[in-house]
């Protein structure tokens, strides 16, 4: 057995693998780029390695970096995890040439794989079914329409080079063909530096259904059941199942063994997986083969109850497959959603920022939550924008569909903007409930999928006030709020506030309060309820709203706040600034950054006097520049920044006091 492991990978899938090597005692070795150097694979790891700066290629594609980081700390495997290094054939050679154990499959059938046409030209020697097409040499515009007019319209042209849904268009006619071809080229040129296409057959319900395989360095090879992953945008997966929904036992064999065949024709060893395009009439076309662990290998571990990462150190270290074919059972149902910082209203616009907080339902039987991340770290533009892998097992789809709803019921993300609502309303379904799923559901389902948060209801928006109020004590007091005690009257000092309910059509409240006893008295138009609360550090607002109880996740990024209530997130900022502290005079006042961003300009010094409205700052962020003004009307008290100055969002920029 092996006895040391360097992971080259970063995030969920370098702490997954850290875990198992772990257990079966291994000592592990994590790498690191400048952007990592806390990140949470670096803390769990028994020793760790930079390898160089924040950008992957400066980093993570690093090949020569990573195997002196092995050689260094004598590390006797490297796994590559996904992405990155983890199907780069010269890697896998490097690794090998430099004795150290590549945990993954040979050079030769990682390149067997590479090319999506060169690929399929292999399986269609070994038998396996292709979707109809054209995966020639002859790139000659003529010869390519040619092929897609013999076809049959509608086509799809892939990038032969692609990957992640890049470079994929699809023409619906021959009028279509020529631009659609030029645009797939050109795509393909600048994602791939490779413009080669190749043609398919463009199936119209297709269903995304993937086999796991396993090989052994004896010959031994299973298949370990299907996902479905039709769950798609942009052709990228969103939520991943084991088993296929209304699989039958003779399809799951008949497309297990065609992957078992295409595994063993290019002389497979170690975890990987054949994806198939699987067509309304049964019948079904080999997509790809991923020659790593997926992404969403989780769901099979669940249904398997097997480690998969084990068996990829076992075959590493040369044992047998532990299982045959024949022991191995499927037991269950389990989903998988990949919680991104995306915006599913913009068109799934990645999103970058502050983790400001971050609350996950606790693991169990049923819950497994495979995540590298934790509250306070950021999602920067560097890597992908996963936040973190929520699975969930149950005896049965219906029952499981009904763990996941609850689960990510439960999860809170603040400080930005994230698809976990995007992935509750589909887990609430009733379409997906049915297992009625093709690669185009999403499209078709978009009206029910995407509508906004609904606008902040009052007791929204007096939760989220009295966060605010109760979290700007924290910082003026400096010490944790953690109980209701200690609230004095404050002999008739009343204040407002305005909220502006970002997530609900931008509408703007004015809320009037009183300091009460114990809590606030809140004057709206017809009633004036007092709320009570305690707010703990780790973000958990639980209030009495006029003798109602109520609990909900609170965070906040300088001005802006997420408020989480039954399991909805919903998003509020504050305008202007109005808080006294218990002295009742007036605290100093903070200017955050609203964006991350670069400081342009500093209008201001410390012991300047600024009237209301005067400009302070001046950033740029996203091309635009943003002029930050006093909101009222004091004396600088300390500027933390300086022209030239790279900034996070939610940084505080300057103090002054009101006057
Ligand atoms: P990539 O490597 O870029 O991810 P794939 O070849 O794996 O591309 O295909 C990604 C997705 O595109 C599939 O899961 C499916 O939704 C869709 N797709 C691929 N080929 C076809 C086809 N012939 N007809 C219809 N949809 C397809």
């Amino acid at each position: 057995m092996l006895k040391s492991v360097l992971i080259a990978n970063r995030g969920e899938i370098a702490c997954r693998v850290i875990r198992t090597a772990k257990r079966m005692g291994l000592r592990t070795i994590a790498v690191y780029s400048d952007a990592d150097a806390q990140a949470l694979h670096v803390a769990q790891a028994d020793e760790a390695v930079r390898i160089g700066g924040p950008l992957a290629r400066d980093s993570y594609l690093k090949a020569d970096a990573i195997i002196e980081a092995a050689k260094k700390t004598g590390a006797g495997a490297i796994h590559p995890g996904y992405g990155f290094l983890s199907e780069n054939a010269a890697f896998a050679q490097a690794c090998a040439e430099a004795k150290i154990v590549f945990v993954g499959p040979p050079p030769s059938a990682i390149r067997a794989m590479g090319g999506k046409s060169e690929a399929k030209a292999l399986m269609a020697k070994a038998n396996v079914p292709l979707v109809p097409g054209y995966h020639g040499e002859d790139q000659d515009p003529k010869v390519l329409e040619k092929a897609a007019d013999k076809i049959g319209y509608p086509v799809l042209i892939k990038a032969s080079a692609g990957g992640g849904g890049k470079g994929m268009k699809v023409a619906a006619s021959k009028a279509e063909f020529r631009d659609q071809l030029a645009s797939a080229q050109r795509e393909a040129k600048s994602s791939f530096g490779d413009d080669r296409v190749l043609i398919e057959k463009y199936l119209e319900r297709p269903r995304h259904v993937e086999i796991q395989v396993f090989a052994d360095s004896h010959g031994n090879c299973v298949y370990l059941f299907e996902r479905d992953c039709s769950i798609q945008r942009r052709h990228q997966k969103v939520i991943e199942e084991a088993p296929a929904p209304g699989m039958t036992a003779a399809l799951r064999k008949r497309m297990g063994e065609a992957a078992v065949t295409a595994a063993k024709s290019i002389g497979y060893v170690g975890a990987g997986t054949v994806e198939f395009l699987l067509d309304e009439d049964g019948s079904f076309y080999f997509m790809e083969m991923n020659t790593r662990l997926q992404v969403e290998h989780p769901v099979t571990e669940l249904i398997t109850g097997l480690d998969l990462v084990e068996w990829q150190l076992r075959v590493a270290s040369d044992e047998k497959l532990p299982l045959a074919q024949d022991q191995l059972v499927l037991n269950g149902h389990a989903f998988e959603v990949r919680l991104y910082a995306e915006d599913p209203d913009r068109d799934f616009l990645p999103q970058t920022g502050r983790i400001a907080h971050l609350r996950f339902p606790a693991e169990n039987g049923h819950v497994r939550i495979d995540t590298g991340i934790t509250e306070g770290k950021e999602i920067s533009t560097y890597y992908d924008p996963m936040i973190a892998k929520l699975i969930v097992w149950d005896r049965d789809r219906m029952s499981a569909l009904a763990q996941l709803r609850r689960t990510l019921g439960e999860t809170e993300i603040g400080g930005l903007i994230t698809n976990t609502a995007f992935l509750a309303r589909l887990a609430g379904n009733k379409a997906f409930a049915k297992g009625d799923v093709d690669t185009g559901f999403i499209g078709r389902h978009e009206k029910e999928l995407l509508p906004s948060v609904p606008a902040a209801s009052e007791d929204v928006l007096l939760l989220a006030a009295t966060g605010l109020l109760l979290s700007e004590r924290q910082v003026s007091l400096g010490d944790p709020w953690s109980s209701s005690d200690g609230w004095r009257h404050y002999g008739g000092a009343h204040d407002h506030l305005s909220l502006i309910d970002v997530s609900g059509g931008q509408t703007a409240h004015k809320l009037v309060f009183d300091y009460a006893k114990d809590g606030f008295v809140f004057h709206l138009k017809r009633a004036a309820p007092i709320v009570r609360a305690s707010l703990s550090v780790d973000g958990r607002l639980i209030a009495d709203i006029s003798g109602r109880r109520m609990a909900a996740g609170f965070a906040r990024t300088g001005d802006d706040i997420a408020l989480f209530l039954d399991g909805i997130s919903y998003r509020l900022k504050r305008a202007g600034i109005a808080f006294e502290d218990e002295s009742g005079e007036a605290a100093a006042l903070k200017v955050t950054a609203p964006m991350p961003g670069r400081i342009i300009a500093v209008h201001v010094a410390a012991g300047k006097m600024v009237e209301k409205g005067a400009p302070l700052i001046v950033l740029e962020a996203m091309k635009m520049e943003h002029t930050l003004k006093a909101g009222h009307a004091g004396k600088i008290e300390h500027v933390g920044c300086k022209s030239g100055d790279q900034i996070r969002e939610g940084q505080e920029l300057l103090r002054f006091a009101a006057s």
